[in-house]
């Protein structure tokens, strides 16, 4: 018997390797992946190039009318990248600039409206993976597989350093653990859906598991999940 298509929603704090596993999961599943955090940082890209006041409701909406966000797979690497209005935004958004900005925009309920829609769009046909804050109680508080990632807070900062260092020489670690700080705190206190882990999640938490651990685990959970075993 073939396996039914599940959805798989992987939340938790800033860089606890949401996205790796993820990423992973989807290519052993034959699943699409949806990095959701993608889709926040674009949306801040566009308001801090258009100047867009986002305290203003209406400059909000204005501005939502004017975005279109789109995954487009690379054919050299194979990974979906995220489009902002036709131009490719992966490396951009990655940048500290839009890190600093990207909870304060999250926040916002008519952001949040904007991106939601589209994530349900994204997954209603099932056999996606995706990440975020908000995935498992908000977007697909039914899915049939809910993962809650954690890991202690150095490890996080270590890995999210290593990751921004290869890039930009400059960066500090203590800016890296500012900034992860700030985005855990305003994205667990938010009013519109807030970081919190569904009462049916199952928690990973990855600080002392090696990768391909971590893997093997969701798998298990995965076709246990799917029927599939
Ligand atoms: O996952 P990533 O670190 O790229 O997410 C960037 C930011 O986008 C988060 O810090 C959070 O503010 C926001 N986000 C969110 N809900 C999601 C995904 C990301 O609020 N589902």
């Amino acid at each position: 018997m073939k396996a039914a298509k599940i959805i798989i929603t992987i939340d938790g704090y800033s860089s606890c390797g949401k996205s790796t596993l993820a990423r992973q999961l989807a290519q052993e599943l034959d699943y699409t992946y949806i990095d959701t955090g993608a889709m926040y940082r674009a949306i801040t890209l566009y308001f801090l190039r258009n100047q867009t006041n986002w305290t203003a409701t209406e400059e909000v909406e204005e501005a939502l009318r004017n975005i279109e966000l789109e995954f487009v797979v690379n054919t050299r690497s194979g990974n979906r990248e995220i489009h902002l209005n036709g131009e490719n935004v992966e490396f951009l958004i990655r940048d500290l600039v839009v890190a600093e900005k990207v909870s304060e925009v999250a926040a916002i309920r008519e952001v949040r409206t904007f991106a939601v829609a589209q994530q349900r769009k994204m997954g209603e046909a099932k056999g996606v993976v995706m990440d975020g804050r908000d995935i498992g109680t908000t977007v697909f508080p039914q899915a049939e597989l809910k993962i809650f990632m954690t890991a202690d807070n150095a490890i996080r900062v270590e890995r999210r350093f290593k990751e921004l260092f290869a890039k930009n020489p400059n960066i500090t670690i203590e800016e890296v653990k500012a900034n992860l700080e700030m985005r855990d705190y305003i994205d667990s206190h938010r009013e519109v859906s807030p970081l919190r882990k569904a009462d049916d999640a199952v928690i990973l938490d990855n600080s002392d598991i090696t990768p391909e651990e971590q893997l093997q685990l969701a798998l298990t959970w995965a076709r246990e999940c799917s029927g599939d075993q």
